[in-house]
């Protein structure tokens, strides 16, 4: 069986599926590797290492057309869809839940599409297969330390003989894997720190890490499916943003990480609690992206500066600015994805498995996956009420 590594579709994307060490893994295993020329540049690995871990580097056409799987980090573009053929797998984050139509263009193609970011996370036989947890952990760290670079003070408590500098006030929002990495490191960086989670059985976990668990009076738990958040009611939401402006007009540093999976990322902090911010103050919002933020008015990828002086970064793309590592991850949880699929050298699906059934999504010309059963029906609604225009569910907005 030939697996192929291409390059990723986004052009900002630094990752690669796989690195060397996984490559001689599967070699060990007895797949074959090819890998497009290049694909490992943005994670500093060279080709020659690839080669050297048994891989053949060859070109994108290549790759695409000789592959029995193609492994990605990242959705795929429409020239690389458009190359997928009948009965080739194709496995990475294809974030089914809120792009429907890439889900048809795969079930069209005949594609045997394998989605990291479905993986069902609690079962055990699954944790090493958990992309969406390796990459939360490396966002989560890398929003701290993004936090204190623009911070203009110390995190830290620092007596000098140039005076005495207090410790920084972070707050990180959304106390899953992401945030409670934030929380760790900015704990260890010596900021003083609060965590908040609409789930209560985070308390636990953020007290656990030496921070302060806010508890909201206006918003009662809201845990949902599977260990995730439900999504807020119009009415949660906004005493959520009014409960919470209180205790963010308090913060040198936020910190927001809320997601609820196929949903819009849920708006905590609105533009009336930034304006009641000290200007210094920083927001790092994980959830920016072309869908809405956590925070309004923040911009995937971009830094905005607002009039009264606060700094909102937009940072959803974290893992892929630790490239070496979030890569090294990735290629761990991948090959084991592909090595639990992988019979006597091909793929051999079994749907009746619970892990399978969590993870392919379309198959011979269908969508199997039952959360994407009728795609529009879970995003539509959620996507409609956009704070800054209609977003589309093809992952446009306007
Ligand atoms: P996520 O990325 O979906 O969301 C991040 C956090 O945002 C969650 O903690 C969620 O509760 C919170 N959130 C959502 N809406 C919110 C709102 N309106 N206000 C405040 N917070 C909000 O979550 P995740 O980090 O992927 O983890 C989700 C769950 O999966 C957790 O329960 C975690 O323990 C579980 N998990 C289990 C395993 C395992 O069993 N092996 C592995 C990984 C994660």
């Amino acid at each position: 069986m030939k697996v192929a590594v291409v390059k990723e579709a986004a052009p900002a994307e630094r990752r690669a599926a796989l690195v060397p060490e996984a490559v001689a893994k599967l070699r060990a295993a007895g797949l074959e590797v090819l890998v497009e020329s290049g694909a490992g540049k943005g994670s500093w690995h060279p080709d020659k290492s690839y080669a050297e871990a048994g891989a053949a580097i060859v070109s994108r056409d290549e790759a695409l057309s000789a592959a029995d799987a193609v492994l990605t980090v990242g959705p795929p573009d429409q020239q690389t869809i458009t190359r997928l053929r009948k009965g080739q797998a194709l496995l990475g984050m294809l974030s089914p839940l809120t792009d429907p139509v890439l889900v048809r263009q795969l079930a069209d193609a005949g594609v045997t599409a394998v989605s990291l970011d479905l993986i069902p996370r609690t079962l055990p036989r699954a944790q090493a297969m958990d992309a969406l947890s390796s990459q939360a952990n490396i966002a989560g760290y890398k929003a701290a330390l993004v936090a204190a670079a623009a911070y203009g003070r110390f995190f830290p408590l620092l007596i000098t003989a140039a005076g005495t500098a207090r410790p920084a006030k972070v707050l990180v929002l959304g106390a899953g894997v992401a945030g409670l990495q934030a929380i760790g490191t900015a704990r260890r960086l010596g900021a003083v720190v609060s965590g908040y989670d609409v789930r209560p059985e985070t308390k636990s976990e953020v007290a656990s890490l030496g921070a302060t668990f806010i508890e909201l009076t206006a918003v009662g738990p809201a845990s949902g499916e599977g260990g995730y958040a439900r999504e807020l009611t119009a009415e949660e939401r906004q005493a959520q943003q009014e409960e919470l402006a209180g205790h963010i007009a308090q913060q040198d540093v936020i910190i927001t990480t809320a997601q609820v999976p196929g949903r819009r990322p849920p708006q905590l902090i609105n533009a009336s609690a930034i304006s009641a911010m000290a200007p210094g103050s920083v927001i790092v919002d994980m959830g920016a992206s072309e869908l809405g933020g956590n925070a309004e008015g923040s911009q995937p990828g971009e830094t905005v500066v607002t009039g009264n002086g606060v700094t909102i970064i937009g940072a959803g793309t974290l893992p892929s600015t630790m490239s070496a590592a979030a890569s090294a991850m990735y290629a761990r949880n991948i090959s084991a994805l592909l090595l639990y699929l992988v019979k006597d050298g091909s793929l051999a699906v079994d749907l009746s498995d619970e892990l399978q059934a969590g993870v392919i999504i379309t198959r011979d010309g269908q969508v199997v996956h039952p959360a994407l059963a009728e795609p529009a029906a879970p995003t539509e609604p959620a996507l409609a009420d956009s704070p800054g225009g209609t977003a589309r569910v093809d992952g446009t907005s306007h």
